[in-house]
Protein backbone atom coordinates (compact mmCIF):
# COMPACT_ATOMS: atom_id res chain seq x y z
CA UNK A 1 0.00 0.00 0.00
CA UNK A 2 0.57 3.18 -0.48
CA UNK A 3 0.13 5.87 1.99
CA UNK A 4 1.07 8.82 -0.48
CA UNK A 5 -0.48 9.48 -3.74
CA UNK A 6 -0.64 11.48 -6.20
CA UNK A 7 -3.38 14.35 -6.62
CA UNK A 8 -5.45 15.94 -9.01
CA UNK A 9 -5.66 18.25 -6.56
CA UNK A 10 -2.72 20.38 -8.17
CA UNK A 11 -5.61 21.29 -10.97
CA UNK A 12 -7.16 23.67 -7.93
CA UNK A 13 -3.63 24.81 -6.87
CA UNK A 14 -4.54 22.91 -3.81
CA UNK A 15 -1.23 20.13 -3.64
CA UNK A 16 0.20 17.69 -5.47
CA UNK A 17 0.37 14.47 -3.51
CA UNK A 18 -2.59 13.41 -0.91
CA UNK A 19 -2.43 11.50 2.28
CA UNK A 20 -5.98 10.15 3.22
CA UNK A 21 -5.31 8.18 6.80
CA UNK A 22 -9.17 6.90 6.69
CA UNK A 23 -11.69 5.91 4.11
CA UNK A 24 -14.93 7.34 5.48
CA UNK A 25 -15.84 10.38 7.21
CA UNK A 26 -17.78 10.41 10.74
CA UNK A 27 -18.69 13.86 10.11
CA UNK A 28 -21.06 13.32 7.54
CA UNK A 29 -21.53 16.27 5.62
CA UNK A 30 -24.73 15.94 3.25
CA UNK A 31 -22.83 18.40 0.45
CA UNK A 32 -20.07 15.53 0.16
CA UNK A 33 -19.06 14.36 -3.16
CA UNK A 34 -16.61 12.43 -1.82
CA UNK A 35 -18.98 8.83 -1.64
CA UNK A 36 -18.79 9.44 -4.90
CA UNK A 37 -15.41 9.67 -5.74
CA UNK A 38 -13.21 6.11 -6.77
CA UNK A 39 -10.74 6.69 -4.35
CA UNK A 40 -13.62 5.56 -1.98
CA UNK A 41 -16.04 3.96 -3.45
CA UNK A 42 -13.15 0.92 -4.34
CA UNK A 43 -12.27 0.95 -0.61
CA UNK A 44 -15.45 1.05 1.49
CA UNK A 45 -17.12 -2.51 0.91
CA UNK A 46 -19.64 -1.37 -1.19
CA UNK A 47 -21.32 1.41 0.86
CA UNK A 48 -23.06 3.59 -0.99
CA UNK A 49 -23.70 7.62 0.00
CA UNK A 50 -26.43 6.92 2.52
CA UNK A 51 -23.98 5.68 4.43
CA UNK A 52 -21.71 8.04 4.17
CA UNK A 53 -20.76 9.48 7.70
CA UNK A 54 -22.17 6.18 9.22
CA UNK A 55 -18.52 4.32 8.85
CA UNK A 56 -14.74 5.08 8.96
CA UNK A 57 -12.29 2.35 7.89
CA UNK A 58 -9.03 3.24 9.72
CA UNK A 59 -5.78 2.47 7.02
CA UNK A 60 -3.99 -0.52 8.54
CA UNK A 61 -0.65 0.05 7.93
CA UNK A 62 -0.91 3.60 6.92
CA UNK A 63 2.00 5.18 8.98
CA UNK A 64 4.61 1.98 8.63
CA UNK A 65 3.43 2.47 4.65
CA UNK A 66 4.25 6.29 4.71
CA UNK A 67 7.79 5.65 6.67
CA UNK A 68 8.79 3.46 4.32
CA UNK A 69 7.96 5.74 0.63
CA UNK A 70 9.45 8.37 3.04
CA UNK A 71 12.66 6.93 2.65
CA UNK A 72 13.05 7.64 -1.42
CA UNK A 73 10.51 10.17 -1.49
CA UNK A 74 11.93 13.46 -0.73
CA UNK A 75 10.65 17.25 -0.98
CA UNK A 76 12.71 17.17 -4.44
CA UNK A 77 10.85 14.45 -5.40
CA UNK A 78 7.79 16.26 -4.58
CA UNK A 79 8.24 18.72 -6.76
CA UNK A 80 8.54 16.60 -10.32
CA UNK A 81 4.52 16.86 -10.92
CA UNK A 82 2.54 19.04 -13.71
CA UNK A 83 2.13 22.03 -11.04
CA UNK A 84 4.99 21.64 -9.45
CA UNK A 85 4.66 22.87 -6.16
CA UNK A 86 5.03 19.74 -3.84
CA UNK A 87 2.53 20.31 -1.76
CA UNK A 88 1.10 17.53 0.28
CA UNK A 89 -2.41 17.63 1.39
CA UNK A 90 -3.82 16.10 4.52
CA UNK A 91 -6.64 14.75 3.66
CA UNK A 92 -9.27 15.57 0.66
CA UNK A 93 -10.97 12.44 0.60
CA UNK A 94 -11.91 12.37 4.18
CA UNK A 95 -11.32 14.55 6.93
CA UNK A 96 -7.84 14.00 8.27
CA UNK A 97 -9.71 15.27 12.04
CA UNK A 98 -12.57 13.05 12.02
CA UNK A 99 -13.42 12.53 15.47
CA UNK A 100 -11.96 8.88 15.64
CA UNK A 101 -8.72 10.53 15.30
CA UNK A 102 -8.39 12.05 19.18
CA UNK A 103 -8.17 8.19 19.94
CA UNK A 104 -6.09 6.47 16.57
CA UNK A 105 -3.65 9.69 15.95
CA UNK A 106 -2.91 8.19 12.56
CA UNK A 107 -3.06 11.53 11.21
CA UNK A 108 -1.06 13.30 13.66
CA UNK A 109 2.11 10.18 12.94
CA UNK A 110 1.45 10.75 9.48
CA UNK A 111 1.98 14.82 10.23
CA UNK A 112 5.20 14.07 12.17
CA UNK A 113 6.57 12.01 9.52
CA UNK A 114 6.19 14.60 7.01
CA UNK A 115 7.07 17.70 8.68
CA UNK A 116 10.08 15.59 9.79
CA UNK A 117 10.95 14.41 6.48
CA UNK A 118 11.04 18.72 5.30
CA UNK A 119 7.83 18.16 3.19
CA UNK A 120 5.10 21.01 2.66
CA UNK A 121 1.67 19.75 4.27
CA UNK A 122 -1.33 21.31 4.09
CA UNK A 123 -4.36 20.60 6.60
CA UNK A 124 -7.53 20.91 5.61
CA UNK A 125 -10.61 20.22 8.37
CA UNK A 126 -13.87 21.15 9.45
CA UNK A 127 -12.58 19.84 12.90
CA UNK A 128 -11.15 21.88 15.69
CA UNK A 129 -9.34 18.44 17.23
CA UNK A 130 -6.71 20.11 14.73
CA UNK A 131 -5.77 22.44 17.69
CA UNK A 132 -4.11 19.27 19.74
CA UNK A 133 -1.62 19.00 16.87
CA UNK A 134 -1.17 23.54 16.95
CA UNK A 135 2.32 22.08 18.27
CA UNK A 136 3.12 20.41 15.24
CA UNK A 137 1.54 23.22 13.35
CA UNK A 138 3.79 25.89 14.98
CA UNK A 139 6.77 24.30 14.87
CA UNK A 140 6.76 23.99 11.12
CA UNK A 141 5.25 26.97 10.07
CA UNK A 142 7.52 27.87 7.32
CA UNK A 143 5.83 24.81 5.40
CA UNK A 144 2.43 24.38 6.51
CA UNK A 145 -0.94 25.85 5.50
CA UNK A 146 -3.80 25.30 7.84
CA UNK A 147 -7.81 25.63 6.45
CA UNK A 148 -11.28 25.06 6.83
CA UNK A 149 -14.76 25.59 5.09
CA UNK A 150 -16.53 28.35 6.07
CA UNK A 151 -19.24 28.00 3.53
CA UNK A 152 -21.45 30.44 5.79
CA UNK A 153 -21.35 31.26 9.84
CA UNK A 154 -24.71 29.72 10.72
CA UNK A 155 -24.27 27.39 13.48
CA UNK A 156 -27.88 25.66 12.98
CA UNK A 157 -27.77 25.32 9.38
CA UNK A 158 -24.40 24.04 9.43
CA UNK A 159 -25.97 21.40 11.95
CA UNK A 160 -28.64 19.91 9.63
CA UNK A 161 -25.88 19.42 6.79
CA UNK A 162 -22.78 18.79 8.58
CA UNK A 163 -23.97 17.15 11.32
CA UNK A 164 -21.22 15.58 12.93
CA UNK A 165 -18.38 18.46 12.24
CA UNK A 166 -17.20 21.67 14.70
CA UNK A 167 -19.50 24.23 13.73
CA UNK A 168 -18.38 26.69 11.40
CA UNK A 169 -18.37 29.91 14.06
CA UNK A 170 -16.49 27.41 16.04
CA UNK A 171 -13.61 26.83 13.29
CA UNK A 172 -13.38 30.22 13.07
CA UNK A 173 -12.38 30.54 16.20
CA UNK A 174 -10.02 28.00 15.62
CA UNK A 175 -8.20 29.63 12.45
CA UNK A 176 -7.72 32.72 14.34
CA UNK A 177 -6.22 30.69 17.47
CA UNK A 178 -3.91 29.24 14.83
CA UNK A 179 -3.32 32.49 12.68
CA UNK A 180 -2.13 34.35 16.36
CA UNK A 181 0.32 31.11 16.67
CA UNK A 182 1.82 32.26 13.58
CA UNK A 183 0.62 28.96 11.80
CA UNK A 184 -0.51 30.27 8.10
CA UNK A 185 -4.17 29.64 7.38
CA UNK A 186 -6.70 29.92 4.62
CA UNK A 187 -10.22 29.65 4.08
CA UNK A 188 -12.20 27.29 1.89
CA UNK A 189 -15.91 28.83 1.07
CA UNK A 190 -17.21 25.65 0.36
CA UNK A 191 -19.58 24.85 -1.07
CA UNK A 192 -21.52 27.96 -1.92
CA UNK A 193 -24.93 27.40 -1.39
CA UNK A 194 -27.86 28.27 -3.89
CA UNK A 195 -28.87 30.62 -1.39
CA UNK A 196 -25.77 32.17 -0.84
CA UNK A 197 -25.74 36.08 -1.51
CA UNK A 198 -23.34 38.02 -3.47
CA UNK A 199 -22.70 40.16 -0.39
CA UNK A 200 -22.36 37.44 2.23
CA UNK A 201 -19.71 35.43 -0.01
CA UNK A 202 -17.93 39.15 -0.08
CA UNK A 203 -18.23 39.25 3.85
CA UNK A 204 -16.50 35.94 3.83
CA UNK A 205 -13.87 36.77 1.92
CA UNK A 206 -12.81 40.17 4.03
CA UNK A 207 -13.14 38.01 7.10
CA UNK A 208 -10.90 35.70 5.71
CA UNK A 209 -8.66 38.70 4.21
CA UNK A 210 -8.70 40.28 8.03
CA UNK A 211 -7.47 36.81 9.58
CA UNK A 212 -4.33 37.50 7.57
CA UNK A 213 -5.42 34.39 5.15
CA UNK A 214 -2.74 33.26 2.69
CA UNK A 215 -5.28 31.79 0.17
CA UNK A 216 -9.25 32.19 -0.16
CA UNK A 217 -10.30 29.42 -2.01
CA UNK A 218 -14.17 29.48 -3.47
CA UNK A 219 -16.17 25.97 -4.81
CA UNK A 220 -19.63 26.03 -5.42
CA UNK A 221 -21.97 23.54 -4.46
CA UNK A 222 -21.19 20.96 -7.23
CA UNK A 223 -23.87 18.15 -7.64
CA UNK A 224 -22.43 14.56 -7.89
CA UNK A 225 -23.95 11.33 -6.59
CA UNK A 226 -27.25 11.72 -4.54
CA UNK A 227 -25.82 14.51 -2.52
CA UNK A 228 -28.40 17.32 -3.63
CA UNK A 229 -31.36 14.81 -3.13
CA UNK A 230 -29.80 14.33 1.17
CA UNK A 231 -29.24 17.47 1.28
CA UNK A 232 -32.65 18.45 0.64
CA UNK A 233 -34.42 15.93 3.09
CA UNK A 234 -32.02 16.70 6.10
CA UNK A 235 -33.22 20.68 5.15
CA UNK A 236 -37.01 19.77 5.14
CA UNK A 237 -36.62 17.11 8.42
CA UNK A 238 -35.00 20.16 10.06
CA UNK A 239 -37.74 22.58 9.65
CA UNK A 240 -35.87 24.66 6.68
CA UNK A 241 -38.34 24.51 3.86
CA UNK A 242 -37.48 27.59 2.39
CA UNK A 243 -33.31 26.02 1.81
CA UNK A 244 -34.80 22.58 0.96
CA UNK A 245 -36.92 24.05 -2.08
CA UNK A 246 -33.71 25.81 -3.17
CA UNK A 247 -32.05 22.87 -3.39
CA UNK A 248 -34.68 21.38 -4.85
CA UNK A 249 -34.67 23.18 -8.18
CA UNK A 250 -30.35 23.04 -8.50
CA UNK A 251 -29.41 20.88 -10.68
CA UNK A 252 -25.79 21.51 -13.37
CA UNK A 253 -27.63 24.00 -15.24
CA UNK A 254 -27.57 26.11 -11.88
CA UNK A 255 -24.23 25.21 -10.88
CA UNK A 256 -22.74 26.15 -13.76
CA UNK A 257 -24.85 29.91 -13.81
CA UNK A 258 -23.82 30.34 -10.17
CA UNK A 259 -19.90 28.88 -11.32
CA UNK A 260 -19.75 31.73 -13.40
CA UNK A 261 -21.60 34.27 -10.99
CA UNK A 262 -19.28 33.23 -8.61
CA UNK A 263 -16.93 34.38 -10.86
CA UNK A 264 -17.54 37.63 -11.95
CA UNK A 265 -18.12 38.49 -8.50
CA UNK A 266 -14.49 37.64 -7.36
CA UNK A 267 -13.11 37.59 -10.54
CA UNK A 268 -9.32 39.37 -10.75
CA UNK A 269 -9.01 37.74 -7.06
CA UNK A 270 -7.43 34.43 -6.33
CA UNK A 271 -10.53 32.74 -4.82
CA UNK A 272 -11.71 30.36 -7.02
CA UNK A 273 -9.67 28.23 -9.36
CA UNK A 274 -12.81 26.31 -11.21
CA UNK A 275 -12.90 22.07 -10.93
CA UNK A 276 -12.25 21.14 -14.67
CA UNK A 277 -15.82 19.37 -15.07
CA UNK A 278 -16.84 23.11 -14.47
CA UNK A 279 -15.81 23.73 -18.20
CA UNK A 280 -17.94 20.70 -19.35
CA UNK A 281 -21.15 22.13 -17.63
CA UNK A 282 -20.35 25.58 -18.74
CA UNK A 283 -20.14 24.44 -22.39
CA UNK A 284 -23.42 22.67 -22.27
CA UNK A 285 -25.31 25.43 -20.04
CA UNK A 286 -24.49 28.71 -20.69
CA UNK A 287 -23.89 31.07 -23.97
CA UNK A 288 -20.53 30.72 -26.32
CA UNK A 289 -19.66 34.05 -25.58
CA UNK A 290 -20.01 33.40 -21.58
CA UNK A 291 -18.31 30.12 -21.68
CA UNK A 292 -15.31 31.98 -23.91
CA UNK A 293 -14.73 34.16 -21.16
CA UNK A 294 -14.55 31.56 -18.13
CA UNK A 295 -12.63 29.56 -20.19
CA UNK A 296 -9.76 31.69 -18.67
CA UNK A 297 -10.00 30.33 -14.95
CA UNK A 298 -9.59 26.53 -15.91
CA UNK A 299 -6.78 24.93 -14.99
CA UNK A 300 -3.75 25.67 -17.76
CA UNK A 301 -3.39 21.98 -18.36
CA UNK A 302 -7.10 20.56 -17.60
CA UNK A 303 -7.29 20.35 -21.66
CA UNK A 304 -10.95 21.80 -21.55
CA UNK A 305 -9.53 25.38 -22.11
CA UNK A 306 -9.55 24.69 -25.75
CA UNK A 307 -12.68 22.46 -25.62
CA UNK A 308 -14.45 25.39 -23.75
CA UNK A 309 -12.70 27.74 -26.74
CA UNK A 310 -13.57 25.81 -29.12
CA UNK A 311 -17.65 25.65 -29.10
CA UNK A 312 -17.08 29.65 -29.68
S1 LIG B 1 -15.62 16.92 6.54
FE1 LIG B 1 -15.07 16.93 4.39
S2 LIG B 1 -14.71 14.77 3.86
FE2 LIG B 1 -15.82 14.82 5.79
S3 LIG B 1 -17.95 14.60 5.21
FE3 LIG B 1 -17.51 16.79 5.41
S4 LIG B 1 -16.97 17.49 3.34
FE4 LIG B 1 -16.82 15.23 3.37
Amino acid sequence: MNALNPSQLWKKRLGDWVVNPYVGCEHGCLHCYCPAMPGVKFFNGGRGQAEWGKYLLPKEGVVEALSRQLKTFTPAKAKRTEWGDGWVLMSFLTDCYTPAEATQRLTRQCLELLLDAGHKVRVQTRSALVERDFDLLAAHKDRVRLGTSLPYLDDAVARILEPRATGPTRRLKMLEQAAARGIPVYVAIAPVMPWTEPAELLTLAAWAGELGATEVFCEVLNPKGENLAGMERALREGGRVGLAERIRSYDAGAWASATSATLRLLAGGRAFVPWPDTGRAWAKHLPADEVSWLGRFLPPSSGLQGACKSLV
